[in-house]
C-alpha cells in the first residue's frame, strides 16, 4: 500500500504511532512520518489512518492508485 501523511494537516497527536508503531513515527518536529510501508499489517496501517483526529493519512493502493482511505 502507498502511506502518504500531509504534513499540513498532521498535529502531532501520535495516535498513528500507537496503531502501527512500526510504520509511522514522529519526527523531530513531532510530525508524523512513514519510516516502514511494510512494517505492520495492512490492517494496522488503515486502523492508523482512521484514527488520525485530523484524517491526515492517505493509504492508497499500490499500482492502482485506489484511494483506501480515507474515502475520496
Ligand atoms: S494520528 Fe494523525 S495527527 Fe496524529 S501524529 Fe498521526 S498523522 Fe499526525
Amino acid at each position: 500500500m502507498k502511506i502518504t501523511v500531509v504534513r499540513e494537516k498532521c498535529e502531532g497527536y501520535g495516535k498513528c504511532v500507537q496503531a502501527a508503531p512500526k510504520v509511522f513515527q514522529l519526527d523531530e518536529k513531532f510530525i508524523s512520518i512513514v519510516v516502514d510501508p511494510n512494517g505492520d499489517s495492512d490492517e494496522k496501517i488503515v486502523l492508523a489512518a482512521k484514527v488520525c483526529p485530523t484524517k491526515a493519512i492517505v493509504v492508497e493502493e499500490e499500482g492502482t492508485g485506489k484511494r483506501i482511505f480515507p474515502p475520496a
